[in-house]
């Protein structure tokens, strides 16, 4: 006979596990199943690359945790979970001993600027002096199930407050367009649009400037933290909270099939032949894995099926880890050393290098984001050492056309992802002569081993889907779900990033889900059927 809980929940990233909770919150019974041996999604940390170096193996910087109610009110403080910050916030070398940099304090951040193009300090301020208005109602509209009322009726009058039309104008207008219209010089719009670059939209996109601007203000307000002693301390502080509250987490357990019963799905089964029934299913899954996968198309939408035919996935991810015997020299390393770097030499270089991926073309001259964990959190590797990550995106398997620098195929196998690894440290060693020299071990994942440590991430797309405008807000994952997480398949709801709000730690999505549920029972129960 199989078992029945209140709520199953398919996957234990970071939406899956603050979907439980909330639900837990609710007084529901909770079983979360996780495909993986070990919890967290993409929120993951190990020491396979040297015992004495803790790597993040996707995710690093929590920006979007320490902003999101989802997260903040589960109080993750109470269940182990520590921050910690890095010196300064962000920074892109300009490989002349330049830098532009972001600190947490902002009159420090706009000194530089300052610095480099007279006008360019106070640009920055007054850009943050709006963001002081609207930050707070935009941030929780944006996480907020569709329609946002409540955040969008705080979000109006505030934006009437800070320019009305023109500031809406701008956070509508591309990051390579803000960076110019705002920026003399060349650091403001570095920053803007190397933060823009966290998702893949291009440049020139609408839906780059508000992403960068929103990426770049919360760098500037809450930084870029990371937990103390790696990304799985804050999916352990997740699962301990969860636990608290007599919710079970089963690892090893891939979900194959959810079950539907009378036009309702109640219940899944998995690969080692287990069935669960249960009154709500919650799905960490990516959307094209979940509709017409878990779920055979029959039993959904027809709108919805429909819509999935043009569902699209982000670009593929090669992520190189390294274990470094001692910091990495940076030409012009600043005093107060960035935790994340990117590397790019301009915008229009980042805007053509954006541009070949969406257009299959492997980059000659990738966009580089890093982590310097070890600077972010002493507690990653041994004093004096760094760990370090760097990521970047390239096309999705079996979408490349050509290799702009001639030597991958765009087969991810072994051979490729080692010449394409050489030529990402190549732009690291020419901002950091003798980088080289301090590599102890280096780690090369590609769309095929991103994806076998989480099928979420198909072929390395790590947003869930693209985020890109046509399947952003409303019309994410497809226009059928309307931004919300009720799939059309009664007892089915979507808590995965391919739901609005989309990829990052932010948790709206499994707490959407998780509301969801729990709005769908007392509705049921008010008619009778529960
Ligand atoms: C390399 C990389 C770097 C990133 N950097 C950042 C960053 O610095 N900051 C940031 O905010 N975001 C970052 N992201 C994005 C962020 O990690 C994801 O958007 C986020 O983890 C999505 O959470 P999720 O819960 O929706 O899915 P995931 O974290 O992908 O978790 C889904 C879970 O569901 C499980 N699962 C899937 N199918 C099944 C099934 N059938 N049965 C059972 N279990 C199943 C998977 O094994 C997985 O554990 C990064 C992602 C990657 C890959």
């Amino acid at each position: 006979m199989s078992r029945r809980v209140d709520a199953v929940v398919v996957g234990a990233g970071p939406n899956g596990l603050v979907a439980a909770n909330v639900l837990l919150d609710a007084g529901w019974s909770v079983l979360v199943l996780e495909a993986q041996q070990t919890v967290g999604g993409a929120v993951r940390s190990d020491r396979e690359l040297h015992p004495d170096f803790v790597h993040d193996t996707f995710s690093a910087f929590y920006p979007l945790a320490h902003a999101s109610r989802a997260i903040t009110s589960l109080r993750l403080e109470d269940h182990g979970l520590a921050w910690e910050h890095a010196p300064a916030v962000l920074g892109n070398p300009f490989g002349d001993g330049q830098w532009a940099l972001l600190h947490r304090d902002r009159d420090r951040t706009a000194a530089g600027l300052e610095a480099q193009h007279p006008g360019d300090g106070e640009a920055w301020l007054d850009l943050c002096r709006t963001w002081d208005r609207i930050g707070d109602s935009l941030v929780d509209g944006l996480t907020s199930p569709f329609p946002p009322v409540r955040a969008g009726a705080r979000l109006l009058p505030a934006l009437a407050r800070s320019g009305g039309l023109d500031t809406v104008r701008r956070l509508a207008t591309p990051v390579a367009s803000v960076g110019r219209e705002l920026f003399g010089g060349p650091g403001g719009a570095l920053l803007l649009a190397g933060n823009a670059g966290h998702a893949d939209f291009p440049l020139s996109s609408p839906g780059s400037g508000v992403f960068g601007v929103l990426m770049t203000m919360l760098a500037q307000t809450v930084g870029f933290p990371v937990p103390r002693g790696g990304a799985q301390s804050l999916t352990d502080a997740l699962v301990t909270r969860l636990r608290s509250r007599g919710g079970e987490v089963v690892t090893g357990q891939e979900v194959t099939r959810v079950v539907v019963r009378g036009g309702r799905a109640v219940g899944v089964q998995t690969r080692d032949g287990e069935s669960y029934d249960a009154g709500a299913v919650l799905a960490d899954v990516i959307a094209s894995r979940l509709f017409g996968g878990l779920v055979p198309a029959e039993h959904l939408p027809a709108r919805l099926v429909r819509g999935m035919r043009d569902f699209e996935l982000d670009p593929g991810t090669v992520k190189v880890d390294w274990a470094l015997s001692g910091p990495i020299p940076w030409t012009g390393r600043p005093d107060a050393v960035p935790g994340t770097v990117h590397v790019a030499d301009s915008v229009e270089e980042m805007t053509e290098t954006l541009a070949q991926v969406s257009s299959g073309v492997v980059p000659d001259r990738p966009f580089l984001l890093t982590g310097q964990m070890t600077t972010s959190d002493p507690s990653r590797s041994p004093a004096g050492t760094e760990s370090f990550w760097a990521y970047t995106h390239v096309p999705q398997p079996g979408m490349t056309r050509r290799d702009a620098g001639e030597e991958v195929t765009g087969r991810w196998d072994h051979d490729d992802l080692e010449r394409f690894a050489d030529r990402m440290q190549a732009r690291i060693e020419a901002r950091a002569p003798g980088f080289g020299d301090l590599v102890a071990a280096r780690r090369v994942m590609g769309p095929h081993e991103l994806e076998a440590r989480n099928a979420n991430l198909v072929g390395g797309a790590i947003n869930g889907g693209t985020s890109q405008l046509h399947q952003e807000l409303v019309f994410r994952p497809v226009p059928a779900m309307r931004g919300r997480a009720a799939t059309g398949l009664p007892g089915l709801f979507l808590a995965s990033s391919s739901a609005h709000p989309g990829g990052g730690v932010h948790g709206a999505a499994g707490a959407n889900a998780a509301r969801a549920a729990i709005w769908a029972h007392r509705t049921r129960r008010l008619r009778g059927r529960a």
